[in-house]
Protein backbone atom coordinates (compact mmCIF):
# COMPACT_ATOMS: atom_id res chain seq x y z
CA UNK A 1 0.00 0.00 0.00
CA UNK A 2 1.19 3.53 -0.92
CA UNK A 3 1.53 6.41 1.30
CA UNK A 4 -1.17 9.09 1.53
CA UNK A 5 -0.96 12.31 2.63
CA UNK A 6 -2.18 11.38 6.38
CA UNK A 7 0.55 8.79 6.08
CA UNK A 8 3.48 10.99 5.02
CA UNK A 9 2.08 13.58 7.62
CA UNK A 10 2.56 10.81 10.70
CA UNK A 11 5.91 9.98 9.15
CA UNK A 12 7.31 13.32 9.08
CA UNK A 13 5.64 13.41 13.06
CA UNK A 14 7.28 10.26 14.50
CA UNK A 15 10.28 11.08 12.32
CA UNK A 16 11.36 7.34 12.16
CA UNK A 17 11.45 6.03 8.63
CA UNK A 18 11.73 2.89 8.56
CA UNK A 19 12.55 0.59 5.95
CA UNK A 20 8.44 0.14 5.00
CA UNK A 21 8.09 3.70 5.19
CA UNK A 22 10.40 4.92 2.97
CA UNK A 23 8.90 2.27 0.09
CA UNK A 24 5.73 3.42 0.93
CA UNK A 25 6.39 6.82 0.01
CA UNK A 26 8.63 5.97 -2.96
CA UNK A 27 5.68 4.15 -4.56
CA UNK A 28 2.79 6.87 -3.98
CA UNK A 29 1.23 8.77 -7.07
CA UNK A 30 -0.57 10.82 -5.02
CA UNK A 31 -0.49 14.68 -5.60
CA UNK A 32 -0.85 16.03 -2.39
CA UNK A 33 1.17 12.98 -0.12
CA UNK A 34 3.81 14.10 -2.72
CA UNK A 35 3.41 17.66 -1.80
CA UNK A 36 3.42 17.00 1.92
CA UNK A 37 6.73 15.22 1.49
CA UNK A 38 8.44 17.80 -0.14
CA UNK A 39 6.84 20.91 1.91
CA UNK A 40 8.20 18.90 5.32
CA UNK A 41 11.59 18.04 3.76
CA UNK A 42 12.19 21.89 2.63
CA UNK A 43 10.76 22.58 6.42
CA UNK A 44 13.56 20.51 7.64
CA UNK A 45 16.34 21.96 5.20
CA UNK A 46 15.60 25.41 6.43
CA UNK A 47 15.31 24.12 10.31
CA UNK A 48 18.43 22.52 10.29
CA UNK A 49 20.54 24.01 7.45
CA UNK A 50 19.07 27.12 6.66
CA UNK A 51 18.12 28.71 3.08
CA UNK A 52 21.76 29.38 1.89
CA UNK A 53 23.07 27.25 -1.49
CA UNK A 54 26.33 26.31 -1.40
CA UNK A 55 28.07 26.47 -4.54
CA UNK A 56 30.67 23.62 -6.15
CA UNK A 57 32.93 25.25 -9.44
CA UNK A 58 32.82 21.80 -10.95
CA UNK A 59 35.87 21.25 -12.77
CA UNK A 60 36.46 18.08 -15.02
CA UNK A 61 40.08 18.06 -15.05
CA UNK A 62 40.11 14.69 -16.86
CA UNK A 63 38.34 11.92 -18.74
CA UNK A 64 41.05 9.50 -18.73
CA UNK A 65 39.77 6.10 -16.86
CA UNK A 66 40.73 2.74 -15.84
CA UNK A 67 36.86 1.86 -14.75
CA UNK A 68 34.63 0.17 -17.10
CA UNK A 69 31.32 1.25 -15.23
CA UNK A 70 28.96 -0.21 -17.72
CA UNK A 71 26.52 2.77 -17.51
CA UNK A 72 29.16 5.57 -17.97
CA UNK A 73 30.01 7.31 -21.16
CA UNK A 74 33.77 7.70 -20.39
CA UNK A 75 34.25 4.21 -19.29
CA UNK A 76 37.65 2.86 -20.17
CA UNK A 77 36.26 0.55 -23.43
CA UNK A 78 34.75 3.91 -24.95
CA UNK A 79 36.63 3.87 -27.66
CA UNK A 80 34.71 6.76 -29.30
CA UNK A 81 35.66 9.35 -26.32
CA UNK A 82 38.75 11.37 -27.34
CA UNK A 83 40.46 11.98 -24.38
CA UNK A 84 41.67 14.94 -22.58
CA UNK A 85 43.63 15.84 -19.12
CA UNK A 86 44.10 19.50 -18.33
CA UNK A 87 47.02 21.13 -17.50
CA UNK A 88 48.01 22.29 -14.08
CA UNK A 89 47.51 25.82 -14.81
CA UNK A 90 44.16 25.63 -16.41
CA UNK A 91 42.61 23.52 -13.03
CA UNK A 92 44.38 25.76 -11.08
CA UNK A 93 43.20 29.26 -13.39
CA UNK A 94 39.94 27.28 -13.23
CA UNK A 95 40.00 27.41 -9.38
CA UNK A 96 40.62 30.56 -9.54
CA UNK A 97 38.14 32.35 -11.56
CA UNK A 98 35.87 30.47 -9.14
CA UNK A 99 37.25 32.09 -6.24
CA UNK A 100 36.73 35.66 -7.65
CA UNK A 101 33.78 34.49 -8.60
CA UNK A 102 32.80 33.81 -4.76
CA UNK A 103 31.86 30.59 -5.90
CA UNK A 104 33.66 29.23 -2.34
CA UNK A 105 34.22 25.75 -3.14
CA UNK A 106 35.22 23.62 -6.08
CA UNK A 107 34.95 19.87 -6.91
CA UNK A 108 37.48 18.15 -8.78
CA UNK A 109 36.40 15.65 -10.85
CA UNK A 110 37.96 13.32 -13.30
CA UNK A 111 37.83 9.55 -14.39
CA UNK A 112 39.72 6.80 -12.16
CA UNK A 113 43.42 6.57 -11.93
CA UNK A 114 45.12 5.50 -9.85
CA UNK A 115 48.95 5.63 -11.02
CA UNK A 116 51.42 7.62 -9.05
CA UNK A 117 51.93 10.52 -11.56
CA UNK A 118 47.81 10.85 -10.97
CA UNK A 119 48.28 11.20 -7.61
CA UNK A 120 50.94 13.42 -7.66
CA UNK A 121 49.65 15.72 -9.65
CA UNK A 122 46.90 15.97 -8.25
CA UNK A 123 48.44 16.32 -4.07
CA UNK A 124 50.11 19.35 -6.61
CA UNK A 125 47.51 20.77 -7.79
CA UNK A 126 45.25 21.09 -4.76
CA UNK A 127 48.14 22.94 -2.90
CA UNK A 128 48.82 24.88 -5.67
CA UNK A 129 44.66 26.09 -5.91
CA UNK A 130 45.11 26.20 -2.10
CA UNK A 131 47.64 29.08 -2.57
CA UNK A 132 46.31 30.77 -5.74
CA UNK A 133 42.70 31.51 -3.79
CA UNK A 134 43.75 32.65 -0.46
CA UNK A 135 41.85 35.97 0.05
CA UNK A 136 41.24 38.47 2.39
CA UNK A 137 37.44 36.70 2.57
CA UNK A 138 38.67 33.13 2.04
CA UNK A 139 42.56 33.30 4.02
CA UNK A 140 42.63 29.33 3.98
CA UNK A 141 41.84 29.34 0.03
CA UNK A 142 38.57 28.07 -1.57
CA UNK A 143 37.01 24.73 -0.50
CA UNK A 144 38.05 21.85 -2.10
CA UNK A 145 35.57 18.60 -2.69
CA UNK A 146 37.54 15.87 -4.68
CA UNK A 147 35.60 13.14 -6.67
CA UNK A 148 38.24 10.75 -8.25
CA UNK A 149 37.14 7.04 -7.14
CA UNK A 150 39.16 4.42 -5.57
CA UNK A 151 42.58 5.33 -4.22
CA UNK A 152 44.91 3.65 -1.32
CA UNK A 153 44.07 5.01 2.18
CA UNK A 154 47.88 6.35 2.21
CA UNK A 155 46.58 8.53 -1.38
CA UNK A 156 43.81 9.37 0.48
CA UNK A 157 46.15 10.56 3.17
CA UNK A 158 47.98 12.36 1.22
CA UNK A 159 45.32 14.39 -0.53
CA UNK A 160 43.46 15.16 3.18
CA UNK A 161 47.23 16.82 3.91
CA UNK A 162 47.49 18.85 0.43
CA UNK A 163 44.13 20.60 1.78
CA UNK A 164 41.43 18.81 0.04
CA UNK A 165 38.55 18.14 2.61
CA UNK A 166 35.84 17.12 1.42
CA UNK A 167 35.52 13.66 -0.92
CA UNK A 168 32.26 12.24 -3.02
CA UNK A 169 32.66 8.81 -3.92
CA UNK A 170 28.81 7.31 -5.09
CA UNK A 171 28.48 3.76 -3.65
CA UNK A 172 25.92 4.07 -6.95
CA UNK A 173 23.34 2.07 -5.27
CA UNK A 174 23.29 -0.42 -1.98
CA UNK A 175 22.59 -3.84 -3.18
CA UNK A 176 25.68 -6.02 -4.18
CA UNK A 177 23.82 -7.69 -6.37
CA UNK A 178 22.66 -4.64 -8.79
CA UNK A 179 25.95 -2.91 -8.39
CA UNK A 180 27.74 -6.71 -9.34
CA UNK A 181 25.26 -6.62 -12.86
CA UNK A 182 26.45 -3.00 -14.09
CA UNK A 183 30.29 -3.17 -12.96
CA UNK A 184 32.72 -5.51 -14.61
CA UNK A 185 33.99 -8.28 -12.16
CA UNK A 186 37.11 -6.41 -11.52
CA UNK A 187 35.02 -3.39 -9.17
CA UNK A 188 33.77 -4.62 -5.89
CA UNK A 189 30.80 -2.90 -4.06
CA UNK A 190 32.76 -4.05 -0.91
CA UNK A 191 35.80 -2.34 -2.22
CA UNK A 192 33.63 0.97 -2.51
CA UNK A 193 32.23 0.69 1.08
CA UNK A 194 35.87 0.10 2.29
CA UNK A 195 37.13 3.03 0.49
CA UNK A 196 34.05 5.33 2.32
CA UNK A 197 34.87 4.19 5.95
CA UNK A 198 38.64 4.43 5.16
CA UNK A 199 37.93 8.29 3.98
CA UNK A 200 36.06 8.87 7.45
CA UNK A 201 38.68 7.89 8.96
CA UNK A 202 41.39 10.15 6.99
CA UNK A 203 39.41 12.98 8.03
CA UNK A 204 36.95 13.75 5.10
CA UNK A 205 33.62 15.00 5.06
CA UNK A 206 32.41 11.96 3.02
CA UNK A 207 29.85 12.22 0.69
CA UNK A 208 28.27 9.26 -1.21
CA UNK A 209 24.78 8.39 -3.55
CA UNK A 210 23.35 6.69 -6.02
CA UNK A 211 21.78 6.59 -9.52
CA UNK A 212 18.15 6.39 -9.46
CA UNK A 213 16.05 4.33 -11.83
CA UNK A 214 18.88 1.90 -12.62
CA UNK A 215 17.14 -0.88 -15.46
CA UNK A 216 16.26 -3.52 -12.56
CA UNK A 217 16.31 -1.32 -9.36
CA UNK A 218 13.44 -1.76 -7.18
CA UNK A 219 11.82 0.47 -4.82
CA UNK A 220 12.99 -1.59 -1.85
CA UNK A 221 16.74 -1.06 -3.56
CA UNK A 222 16.22 2.59 -2.86
CA UNK A 223 15.14 2.52 0.58
CA UNK A 224 18.19 0.70 1.51
CA UNK A 225 20.03 3.42 -0.37
CA UNK A 226 18.39 5.98 2.14
CA UNK A 227 19.10 3.26 5.06
CA UNK A 228 22.62 2.67 4.50
CA UNK A 229 23.43 6.71 3.89
CA UNK A 230 22.37 6.90 7.69
CA UNK A 231 24.21 3.98 9.04
CA UNK A 232 27.44 4.95 7.12
CA UNK A 233 26.43 8.51 8.99
CA UNK A 234 27.47 10.49 5.71
CA UNK A 235 28.38 13.85 5.60
CA UNK A 236 26.79 15.09 1.91
CA UNK A 237 24.74 12.82 -0.64
CA UNK A 238 24.81 13.43 -4.56
CA UNK A 239 22.45 11.26 -6.63
CA UNK A 240 20.34 11.54 -9.39
CA UNK A 241 18.49 10.13 -12.02
CA UNK A 242 20.48 7.16 -13.95
CA UNK A 243 20.32 8.92 -17.86
CA UNK A 244 21.46 6.32 -20.92
CA UNK A 245 24.82 6.95 -22.74
CA UNK A 246 24.33 5.79 -26.50
CA UNK A 247 28.29 4.42 -26.10
CA UNK A 248 27.65 2.60 -22.40
CA UNK A 249 27.51 -0.67 -21.85
CA UNK A 250 24.49 -1.67 -20.60
CA UNK A 251 22.60 -4.66 -21.94
CA UNK A 252 19.84 -3.02 -25.01
CA UNK A 253 17.39 -4.90 -23.76
CA UNK A 254 17.00 -3.57 -19.90
CA UNK A 255 14.07 -1.74 -19.68
CA UNK A 256 15.05 2.66 -18.91
CA UNK A 257 11.88 3.85 -16.68
CA UNK A 258 10.28 7.18 -18.40
CA UNK A 259 11.66 10.19 -17.52
CA UNK A 260 8.70 11.30 -15.19
CA UNK A 261 9.28 8.27 -13.61
CA UNK A 262 12.97 8.48 -12.80
CA UNK A 263 12.44 12.42 -11.77
CA UNK A 264 9.63 11.41 -9.81
CA UNK A 265 11.43 8.75 -7.89
CA UNK A 266 15.17 11.62 -7.57
CA UNK A 267 12.43 14.04 -5.71
CA UNK A 268 11.30 11.75 -3.80
CA UNK A 269 14.91 10.07 -2.95
CA UNK A 270 15.96 14.01 -2.17
CA UNK A 271 13.02 14.97 0.23
CA UNK A 272 13.42 11.65 1.79
CA UNK A 273 17.16 12.06 2.46
CA UNK A 274 16.83 15.29 4.19
CA UNK A 275 13.64 13.88 6.25
CA UNK A 276 15.61 11.11 7.35
CA UNK A 277 19.02 12.42 7.82
CA UNK A 278 18.51 15.85 9.00
CA UNK A 279 21.34 18.21 8.33
CA UNK A 280 23.94 16.81 5.75
CA UNK A 281 24.31 18.16 2.77
CA UNK A 282 22.53 17.67 -0.45
CA UNK A 283 23.22 18.20 -4.00
CA UNK A 284 20.85 19.39 -6.85
CA UNK A 285 22.50 17.41 -9.15
CA UNK A 286 23.65 18.20 -12.95
CA UNK A 287 22.01 14.57 -13.87
CA UNK A 288 18.29 16.46 -12.76
CA UNK A 289 19.02 19.51 -15.38
CA UNK A 290 19.08 17.16 -17.97
CA UNK A 291 15.89 15.78 -17.56
CA UNK A 292 14.39 18.86 -16.45
CA UNK A 293 15.58 22.23 -17.31
CA UNK A 294 14.38 23.45 -13.72
CA UNK A 295 15.28 19.84 -12.27
CA UNK A 296 17.48 21.57 -10.12
CA UNK A 297 15.49 24.27 -8.49
CA UNK A 298 13.39 21.45 -8.23
CA UNK A 299 15.83 19.64 -6.27
CA UNK A 300 16.24 22.55 -4.02
CA UNK A 301 12.73 22.94 -3.32
CA UNK A 302 12.79 18.81 -2.24
CA UNK A 303 15.43 19.99 0.17
CA UNK A 304 18.73 20.15 -1.58
CA UNK A 305 21.26 22.74 -0.48
CA UNK A 306 24.39 22.38 -3.07
CA UNK A 307 24.67 23.27 -6.66
CA UNK A 308 27.54 22.26 -8.59
CA UNK A 309 27.77 24.90 -11.47
CA UNK A 310 30.12 23.90 -14.77
CA UNK A 311 33.22 25.90 -14.99
CA UNK A 312 35.19 22.82 -17.28
CA UNK A 313 36.72 24.20 -20.24
CA UNK A 314 34.40 24.78 -23.02
CA UNK A 315 37.16 23.16 -25.22
CA UNK A 316 36.56 20.07 -23.66
CA UNK A 317 33.48 20.03 -21.75
CA UNK A 318 31.52 17.52 -24.66
CA UNK A 319 34.48 15.25 -23.86
CA UNK A 320 33.27 14.83 -20.11
CA UNK A 321 29.90 13.38 -21.67
CA UNK A 322 28.82 10.94 -18.65
CA UNK A 323 24.92 10.79 -20.06
CA UNK A 324 23.00 11.81 -23.25
CA UNK A 325 21.71 15.29 -22.66
CA UNK A 326 24.19 17.08 -20.85
CA UNK A 327 23.33 20.47 -20.03
CA UNK A 328 25.39 23.84 -20.33
CA UNK A 329 27.63 22.72 -23.08
CA UNK A 330 27.73 25.23 -24.86
CA UNK A 331 27.57 28.27 -21.78
CA UNK A 332 30.70 29.45 -20.49
CA UNK A 333 31.32 29.59 -16.82
CA UNK A 334 30.77 33.16 -16.78
CA UNK A 335 26.78 32.53 -18.18
CA UNK A 336 26.36 29.67 -15.81
CA UNK A 337 26.97 32.28 -13.32
CA UNK A 338 24.80 34.47 -14.26
CA UNK A 339 21.84 32.39 -14.74
CA UNK A 340 22.20 30.92 -11.68
CA UNK A 341 21.55 33.49 -9.04
CA UNK A 342 18.00 34.45 -10.71
CA UNK A 343 17.60 30.29 -10.78
CA UNK A 344 17.92 30.26 -6.91
CA UNK A 345 16.50 33.31 -5.72
CA UNK A 346 13.37 31.81 -8.08
CA UNK A 347 12.51 29.22 -5.05
CA UNK A 348 13.35 31.86 -2.66
CA UNK A 349 17.22 30.29 -1.88
CA UNK A 350 20.09 32.61 -2.02
CA UNK A 351 23.97 31.88 -2.56
CA UNK A 352 26.44 31.51 0.40
CA UNK A 353 29.30 33.05 -0.82
CA UNK A 354 32.75 33.24 -0.57
CA UNK A 355 31.97 30.23 1.99
CA UNK A 356 33.26 26.56 2.11
CA UNK A 357 29.61 25.68 2.81
CA UNK A 358 30.37 22.75 4.96
CA UNK A 359 28.33 20.01 5.82
CA UNK A 360 26.36 20.85 9.35
CA UNK A 361 25.98 17.22 10.28
CA UNK A 362 29.95 16.50 10.31
CA UNK A 363 29.95 20.10 12.00
CA UNK A 364 27.79 18.78 14.76
CA UNK A 365 29.39 15.23 14.91
CA UNK A 366 33.05 16.69 15.19
CA UNK A 367 31.23 19.40 18.20
CA UNK A 368 32.53 22.47 15.43
CA UNK A 369 30.60 25.35 15.18
CA UNK A 370 27.67 25.18 12.65
CA UNK A 371 27.19 28.36 10.64
CA UNK A 372 22.50 28.85 9.95
CA UNK A 373 23.53 31.59 7.54
CA UNK A 374 21.02 34.54 7.63
CA UNK A 375 19.56 35.26 4.00
CA UNK A 376 20.61 38.79 2.12
CA UNK A 377 17.74 41.64 2.25
CA UNK A 378 16.44 40.32 -1.03
CA UNK A 379 12.45 39.76 -1.46
CA UNK A 380 11.52 36.21 -1.66
CA UNK A 381 8.74 35.01 -4.77
CA UNK A 382 5.69 33.96 -4.28
CA UNK A 383 5.83 30.17 -3.87
CA UNK A 384 4.68 28.90 -6.95
CA UNK A 385 5.21 25.23 -8.50
CA UNK A 386 8.82 24.37 -9.59
CA UNK A 387 7.44 23.71 -13.09
CA UNK A 388 6.13 27.29 -13.78
CA UNK A 389 9.00 29.20 -12.37
CA UNK A 390 10.95 29.77 -15.68
CA UNK A 391 7.16 31.10 -17.36
CA UNK A 392 7.08 33.46 -14.32
CA UNK A 393 10.48 34.40 -14.55
CA UNK A 394 10.06 35.46 -18.35
CA UNK A 395 6.90 37.37 -17.77
CA UNK A 396 8.43 39.17 -14.96
CA UNK A 397 11.94 40.06 -16.89
N1 LIG B 1 35.63 8.39 -11.32
C1 LIG B 1 35.01 8.97 -10.21
C2 LIG B 1 34.13 7.99 -9.48
O1 LIG B 1 33.91 6.89 -9.99
O2 LIG B 1 33.70 8.32 -8.39
C3 LIG B 1 34.22 10.23 -10.52
C4 LIG B 1 33.61 10.35 -11.87
S1 LIG B 1 32.19 9.37 -12.12
C5 LIG B 1 31.98 9.58 -13.84
C6 LIG B 1 30.95 10.38 -11.36
C7 LIG B 1 29.55 9.81 -11.27
O3 LIG B 1 28.87 9.94 -12.51
C8 LIG B 1 29.38 8.36 -10.98
O4 LIG B 1 29.56 8.10 -9.61
C9 LIG B 1 27.98 8.04 -11.47
O5 LIG B 1 27.04 8.01 -10.42
C10 LIG B 1 27.68 9.19 -12.42
N2 LIG B 1 27.28 8.66 -13.73
C11 LIG B 1 28.06 8.01 -14.62
N3 LIG B 1 27.31 7.59 -15.66
C12 LIG B 1 26.04 7.97 -15.43
C13 LIG B 1 24.80 7.80 -16.12
N4 LIG B 1 24.75 7.14 -17.27
N5 LIG B 1 23.68 8.34 -15.57
C14 LIG B 1 23.73 9.00 -14.41
N6 LIG B 1 24.88 9.18 -13.69
C15 LIG B 1 26.01 8.66 -14.19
Amino acid sequence: MTASKADIERMVAAGEWRREDLVRVLGTQDADAIETLRAAAEATLLARVGAGVSLRGLIEFSNVCISDCLYCGIRMHNRKVERYTLTDDEIVASARWCAEMGYGSVVLQSGERRDARFIGRLVDNVRAIKEATRSERQPDGVGITLCVGEQSREDYQRLFDAGAHRYLLRLETSSPELFALIHPARQRFETRLQCLKTLREVGFQVGTGVMIGIPGQTLEQLADDLMLFRTLDIDMIGMGPYIPHAAAAMPADWPVAPVETRMDLAFKMIGLARLSLGDVNIAATTALQALDPVGRERGLRFGANVIMPQVTPLSVRKQYTLYDGKPCLEDSAGQCATCLEGRIASVGRFIRYHSWGDSAHFARRNDLPVELPQAPAVPRLPNVRADKIIQLHLKQD
